[in-house]
């Protein structure tokens, strides 16, 4: 197991017509038995990352470190890692002990040793049963976990994986979701791990790196990403269903909403929380007139009769999810998400009033899309975060 650090990674592909930057100067310090997911939407330059992690790319710039060792001339099968793809790579003529055992065969393991060995981690995958059959007699989901098996049989430096869970039916993600962190924990691993699903990077992962367009918009635990972003890139990529964002200008010591149909909202900014990250100190009074964006989630928001609230809007669509109802509102054509317990009192397309709970909102610069404050009076993102309900109180 080891520590990994990218120091400014970057790869160029040349392509026909001029060049591709796939990623553009990414760092990255994950400690020795960390968790880490790269998660952003498709192109981002998460696949290219891993792979200059592993060495299955060249980097154009930057180094790659297994704890203090330059490994990045290294090709990938000197770099003592284990990897597993989408698509599952298993040896077809072996039995799946065979497969299981095959990494300590190349290592030159002793015939009995390494059996023992594969039938230990067949045992921690729960496929102990499944060892004497080939692989065309699994399911995609026992065929996984013999890959995983087959990946971490041996103690590799890192365990490297690139969207592992694709392909599986979503009861079967969820099993193995748990399935490979209980492995992950138990056997001390450092996991680098891609993905485009924010839900899987939430279960998994001690640390999430967001990225976007070749570049990491912000590296943290899943709490921080998603109660902390950094910017209205992650705000938005994060959290499930989307944020709602809505413009408006600083107006002295408030910043002024104004929706698609003329309805003014206010909110009070708390910078607090913030001010530490932002470069300039200027106060709220120097800003009037700059353009910033209100994030509101959609759990933040609340549906309550007409002439209630404040904000009055059409309620269009109730979509059950189980325990909660995501709600689609319109205000003229600009779509409002709430999500909502309770909606027995509502009807879909009838019009009703939102309650925002102001201290759960995050104000963005206009230009830059940075975080720069949050919404309320609560002195610190503590609190914030303990509140709870829908009560708007400090306006
Ligand atoms: P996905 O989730 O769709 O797999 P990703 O975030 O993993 O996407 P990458 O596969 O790293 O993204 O690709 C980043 C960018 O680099 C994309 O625009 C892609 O088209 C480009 N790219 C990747 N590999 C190559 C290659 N071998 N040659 C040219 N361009 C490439």
């Amino acid at each position: 197991m080891s520590r990994i650090r990218v120091d400014e990674l970057r790869k160029v592909y040349d392509v026909p017509g001029g060049q591709e930057v796939a990623v553009n100067g990414v760092n990255l310090d994950i400690p020795d038995t960390d968790f880490l997911t790269l998660l952003g939407p498709s192109g981002c330059g998460k696949t290219t990352t891993l792979r200059c992690i592993a060495g299955l790319e060249t980097p154009t710039d930057g180094t790659v470190y297994y704890d203090d060792e330059d490994v990045t001339p290294k090709p990938a099968q000197e770099r003592d890692i284990s990897m597993v793809f989408q698509e599952i790579a298993l040896y077809p003529h072996m039995k799946c002990i065979d497969n299981i055992a095959y990494p300590l065969k190349v290592r030159g393991v002793p015939k009995e040793e390494r059996y023992e060995r594969a039938r230990e981690v067949a045992e921690v995958l729960e496929v102990g049963d499944l060892v004497e059959k080939h692989p065309a007699e699994l399911s995609g989901g026992q065929r996984q976990r013999i890959a995983i098996a087959r990946a971490i049989v041996r103690e590799p430096r890192a365990f490297l994986m690139d969207e592992p869970m694709t392909g599986l039916d979503e009861k079967l993600k969820v099993i193995m979701r748990k399935e490979l962190k209980r492995v992950v924990e138990e056997t001390n691993q450092t996991v680098v791990y891609v993905t485009h699903s924010q839900e899987e990077a939430m279960m998994l992962s001690d640390h999430i790196a967001v990225m976007n367009d070749g570049q990491i918009e912000q590296v943290g635990s899943p709490n921080e990403v998603y109660g902390e972003p950094n910017n209205k890139f992650v705000a938005t990529f994060v959290g499930m269903p989307e944020m709602n964002i809505w413009s408006g200008h600083v107006s002295g010591e408030t910043i002024e909403v104004e929706l698609e149909d003329g309805q003014l909202v206010e909110f009070k900014p708390r910078d607090d929380a913030t001010r530490a990250k932002r470069k300039d100190n200027n106060s709220w009074a120097d800003r009037t007139g700059d353009g910033v964006e209100v994030g509101f989630r959609p759990q933040a928001l609340s549906i309550v009769p007409e002439g209630d609230g404040d904000v009055t809007a059409d309620l269009k669509i109730i979509e059950p999810m189980g325990e909660n109802n995501l709600c689609y509102l319109e205000v003229d054509d600009q779509e409002i998400r709430v999500v909502e317990e309770d909606v027995t009192d509502f009807d879909e397309q009838t019009t009703v009033g939102i309650d925002i709970n102001r201290s759960h909102g995050y104000v963005f610069d206009g230009q830059t899309g940075s975080t720069i404050a949050r919404t309320g009076d609560s002195p610190t993102v503590e609190a914030v975060e303990s509140t709870s309900g829908h009560a708007a109180t400090d306006d």
